[in-house]
């Protein structure tokens, strides 16, 4: 369900542009706005939650095809088909908007 102000739901609904990568029926990949390495994709599903916190059971297979579309991203990777995947989980530790997300980054030298 969509949730009101949340700019992840507004994406999903159609509501604000983003660069969509991939799309499934219960996933989306789009460019983050504010790219902190050459590729980087945010994996947002299209069920609001707040993060990994608030997930439950029921969330079991939802939470498998994150991983597997990340898989499925790093396919298109040019050499080496490496990545990052980082999901911040609270404000203090840099979550912003609260709409459970993965940043998938690639493309660079990461150096911690
Ligand atoms: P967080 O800080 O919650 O881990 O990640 C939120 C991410 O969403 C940030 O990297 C930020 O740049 C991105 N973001 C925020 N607003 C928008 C938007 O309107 N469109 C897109 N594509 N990304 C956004
Ligand atoms: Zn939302």
């Amino acid at each position: 369900m969509e949730h009101q102000d949340c700019i992840f739901c507004k994406i999903i609904a159609g509501q604000i542009l983003a660069e969509k990568i991939k799309e499934t029926p219960d996933l989306i990949v789009i460019k983050d706005i504010s790219p902190q390495a050459p590729i980087h994709y945010l994996i947002v599903p299209k069920k609001h939650i707040k993060n990994l916190q608030s997930v439950s059971d029921l969330d079991q297979e939802l939470l498998g095809s994150i991983l597997l579309m990340a898989k499925e991203l790093s396919v298109d990777l040019s050499n080496p088909q490496e990545f990052r995947l980082i999901s911040n989980n609270g404000a203090s530790v840099g979550q912003s908007v609260f709409h459970i997300h993965f940043h998938f980054l690639a493309g660079k030298q990461f150096s911690e």
